[in-house]
């Protein structure tokens, strides 16, 4: 039986009363993604523990809705992947943030990677490296500057086949690839053994409760140590006070990301954010 176009999806089991208004929003996402003016790429600063030298950004998608606002990346991605419109995203951030890396002329970022998050079906398409280099192509910038963050859960995807191999063809083509979220995916261990990635991204629900829960800060200092015996850079995520940025640094966590040092910003604020850092 062939139900055709909106007739059918009125019969579709998995249309209920709940996905009435994500059916709204799916489609103010898809003028949000043709009219191209209302996304958005912040910029969050990642800095080193020890010098607090800036080394990096993380790339954060920011919708903002002509009557909604601000609507967070949580509350629009999974829409988007449950209805097609991820590639079409994901292309999006990465055209974005290539044209923004281009954009840069301040001395201090020419050479600063920005990391974008990558979810689990832009990685299984299957073009995902073309779209990459195509972006950076049009800009002339090398593949060191775009990152990619992957989420830990990815591992549990079923279609996660040739995840090592698709890994290992982003950092053959020059990009940093993190494992982000780690600590909360279940991975196996022994399965980090294998997987080429550079660094681990250590979870915001570790750094939270440091330095006064034994429990994280004994998983803290484990994946810390762990994670340099297998020659992975460690870099926490949600640092949010001197406290638990001095308990990471102690630790021997490298690198840090969150409100204690700054909040996503966008472009224009980074840029200046870092021109401030080396003036002073
Ligand atoms: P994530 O990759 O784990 O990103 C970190 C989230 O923590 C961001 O939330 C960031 O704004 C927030 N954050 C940063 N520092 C702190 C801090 O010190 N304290 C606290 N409490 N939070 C902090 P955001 O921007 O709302 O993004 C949520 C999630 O949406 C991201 O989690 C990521 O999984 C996803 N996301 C964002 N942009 C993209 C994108 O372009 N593509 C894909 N596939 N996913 C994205
Ligand atoms: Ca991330
Ligand atoms: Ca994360
Ligand atoms: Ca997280």
């Amino acid at each position: 039986q062939r139900l055709g176009g909106n007739q059918g999806l009125r019969f579709r089991p998995a249309l209920n009363v709940e996905s009435v208004p994500d059916l709204g929003l799916l489609n103010d996402l898809r003028t949000a993604l043709t009219s191209g003016d209302q996304l958005e790429l912040h910029y969050q600063p990642q800095h080193r523990l020890g010098d607090g030298e800036l080394v990096g950004a993380e790339a954060l998608l920011r919708w903002r809705h002509p009557q909604q606002g601000m609507i967070p990346p949580d509350a629009f991605i999974g829409l988007a992947e449950r209805h097609g419109l991820m590639a079409s995203l994901g292309s999006w951030v990465i055209s974005q943030a290539a044209a923004q890396l281009a954009h840069w002329h301040s001395p201090e970022l020419t050479e600063l990677p920005v990391w974008i998050n990558i979810s689990a079906m832009q990685l299984f398409q299957g073009n995902l490296e073309s779209t990459l280099s195509s972006a950076l192509h049009r800009h002339g910038l090398p593949a060191y500057r775009l990152g990619v963050e992957l989420t830990e859960s990815v591992l549990l995807d079923e279609r996660a086949g040739d995840i090592v191999g698709r890994l290992q063809g982003l950092r053959r083509s020059g990009h940093p690839v993190a494992l982000d979220d780690f600590g909360t995916g279940y991975s196996s261990l022994g399965y980090l053994k294998h997987l080429p990635v550079d660094k681990l991204k250590l979870d915001r629900a570790f750094v939270q409760a440091l330095p006064e829960d034994p429990a994280d800060v004994a998983i803290v200092d484990a994946v810390v140590s762990m994670a340099s015996g297998l020659g992975l850079q460690v870099i926490a995520e949600g640092v949010e006070s001197r406290e638990q940025r001095d308990h990471l640094l102690q630790a021997g966590c490298q690198l840090a990301q969150g409100y204690f040092y700054a909040a996503p910003m966008p472009a224009e604020e980074f840029e200046r954010y870092g021109a401030q850092l080396v003036a002073h």
